[in-house]
């Protein structure tokens, strides 16, 4: 992380001086304040600060919208930041504390996502459930076939597990537990991954149709893949869950 703080006097009393750039930020340009992590001090998380700042302040610049695969309500953009002032009473906290912030608004952010993965799953396999009985092939509806009895079995119990493991990190994280952060990778992790093979075998039983936009199938995939990659990719998540398994005498904190 390159944007930096620097704190100057001039006056009107103190202030910080932001410059560096921010990437692929959601939201960017349609709203009216900003979470903006800086550095102030030296390299390592310690030398992280965090800042609110008014959207709209001399010196930001907002990118192109970028054109995304799925995610298109709305906007992500890069942001720079060029001898942007900042009142000092914008601080967040101490100084320092910038990264500690952003973990903690990153635990909930993670529950977020995940459940916005179980709704769209909940969505397609709606749609997947509804079409079955009514599409017919060979003489009877496709719902007759075991075989697509059995995959809407399974993706009802994918989407009802990733809810209930979403269920109780936020449990963790409401009671201040310890664990909390992991139990977040995990649900996260895992309730991004089961919702889009959720989606992705709603869009199969809907055979060519689920392939065409007049469907929200195709929509619902291209929505869920994103959150395999963004809050942390699942790849991180996997991270930050062995790290914790790892450590001494984890395994029964997890309990
Ligand atoms: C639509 C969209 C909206 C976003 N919104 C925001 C936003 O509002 N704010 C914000 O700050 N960010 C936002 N992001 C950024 C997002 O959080 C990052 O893209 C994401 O965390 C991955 O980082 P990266 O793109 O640098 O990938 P990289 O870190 O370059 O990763 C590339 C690949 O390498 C793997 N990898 C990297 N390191 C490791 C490792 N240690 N072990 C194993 N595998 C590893 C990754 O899992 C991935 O598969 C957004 C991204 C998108 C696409």
């Amino acid at each position: 992380m390159r944007t930096k703080a620097d704190k100057q006097a001039d006056n009107q009393g103190e202030h910080y001086v932001l410059n560096g750039e921010k990437t692929f930020i959601s939201g960017a340009g349609s709203t009216d304040v900003l979470l903006v992590m800086a550095r102030t001090g030296g390299a390592g998380p310690k030398g992280v600060s965090a800042f609110v700042v008014d959207a709209d302040s001399a010196g930001i610049e907002y990118g192109k919208n970028e054109h995304k695969m799925g995610w298109k309500a709305q906007p992500t953009r890069t942001i720079s930041f060029k001898d942007v002032k900042v009142p000092a009473d914008n601080l967040i906290g101490e100084e320092g504390q910038g990264f500690s912030i952003a973990m903690k608004g990153l635990d909930g952010g993670r529950i977020n996502i995940g459940i916005c993965a179980v709704g769209t799953a909940q969505s397609a396999l709606e749609a997947a459930t509804n079409y079955v009985q009514e599409r017919s092939q060979f003489g009877s509806p496709i719902a007759s076939l075991q075989s697509v009895q059995f995959k809407l079995a399974d993706m009802l119990t994918q989407a009802i597990a990733s809810r209930q493991m979403l269920y109780l990190a936020a449990d963790k994280v409401d009671n201040n537990d310890g664990q909390a952060s992991t139990y977040c990778a995990m649900a996260k992790r895992l309730s991004t991954d089961l919702c889009f093979a959720v989606a992705n075998e709603a869009l199969q039983l809907h055979g060519g149709y689920g392939y065409l936009n007049e469907y929200p199938l195709e929509r619902h995939v291209r929505d869920l893949r994103v959150h395999q990659i963004l809050e942390g990719t699942n790849e991180i998540m996997r991270v930050i869950v062995s790290r914790q398994l790892l450590q001494d005498d984890a395994l029964s904190k997890l309990r």
